[in-house]
Order: structure tokens, then sequence, then C-alpha cells
């Protein structure tokens, strides 16, 4: 069910991940100062509002972080650009988007995600990334959203974890010039 403890949802302290003997582990991905209180976020990132409500309504308590408790047009400005990364998300993987489309969505979903400070999704979107470009035959940004993935998961999360390899895999695959050696 905790498919992605890390957060807090907005203002990112820390991502906690699960290593592959079960035990928990935690990187900050920020400073952190004496005293400073540190959060963690119980859902997986990136769901707009009403949905984040439904799901922490499962462990029964109300959220007040910095989001869920911002005004109102603050609130509809986020959920609007999580409902794009969502739609965006789905669009990518149609059949029938097309190359020049694809480039596009792609620039609009790395630029969403960072208006979100979504960096803990950040290794899953170019991941995504990298495949759908691969499908594609352009093996150059294939490789350039796979590195940045790999890059990014190394730190975020356990770095023998099976994330990490699975990207390890996958760069492996892309053909030689693109390849370090
Ligand atoms: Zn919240």
């Amino acid at each position: 069910m905790i498919t992605d403890m890390s957060g807090p949802i907005r203002d990112l302290t820390m991502i906690v991940t699960q290593t592959r003997d079960l035990a928990m582990s935690a990187v900050a991905i920020r400073d952190i100062e004496p005293g400073q209180e540190i959060t963690i976020s119980y859902i997986p990132l990136g769901m707009p509002t009403i949905h984040r409500k439904q799901a922490l309504g499962n462990w029964g308590f109300n959220c007040t972080c910095d989001l869920c408790t911002a005004p109102p047009e603050t609130r509809e400005i986020s959920d609007e650009r999580r409902e794009r990364l969502v739609e965006i998300y789905y669009a990518m993987q149609d059949e029938t988007t097309n190359y020049d489309t694809l480039v596009e969505l792609s620039r609009e979903l790395v630029q969403l995600a960072r208006d979100e400070r979504l960096l803990a999704r950040a290794p899953e979107y170019y991941q995504s990334l990298m495949r759908i470009f691969y499908s594609f035959g352009d093996q150059e940004t294939a490789w350039k959203y796979g590195r940045m993935s790999l890059k990014l998961a190394e730190i975020l999360s356990d770095p023998e974890g099976e994330f990490v390899s699975g990207i390890r895999r996958d760069l492996d695959g892309i053909d030689g010039f693109f390849r370090e050696g």
C-alpha cells in the first residue's frame, strides 16, 4: 500500500525507501536544521487535493502540510498541474501520440514536475520518457532520460535496489554510440 513513502507532499525534506532487506532508509534532499520538523508522505506523491484527502482519510488524519493548508487558489493551481501531469503521463503511453507531440509532452511533463517540486517522482518520470523515446527509435534522447533517471534514483532510492538495477539494464540495452565505456 505504501509504495512511495516520501515527502512531505510539497516541501520535500526527505525521502524514505525500503531497501532490499526490508529495512527503511532515509535520504535528506535538503539540509536539515537542528530542531527542524521532518515530515514524510504517507501516500504517493503528486496526487491532487481531493485524492490526497481521500487517500489520507484511510490513515485516519487530516494533512496539515504546506500544500493541504494553502489558500484555495494555490491549491487549485497545484491541482491543475497535477491533473495535467496525469493526462500527459497517459497521453505519452498512447500509441497514437506521434513523435513531435511526444517531444512537446515530455518538456511539459518535466516542467510541471519541477513546478510542483515532485523530485521524488522524477526517476520514474524519466524512466518512462527513456522507454517511450526508445520505442520511437530515438536512442539519444532515451539515453539522456535514462541517465537522468539513474542519477536521481541512485540518490533518492536504494542504489542496490530493484529500480536502479532495472534502469541500468535498460541503459545497457541502448546501443553503442551513447554508451559510456
Ligand atoms: Zn498535505
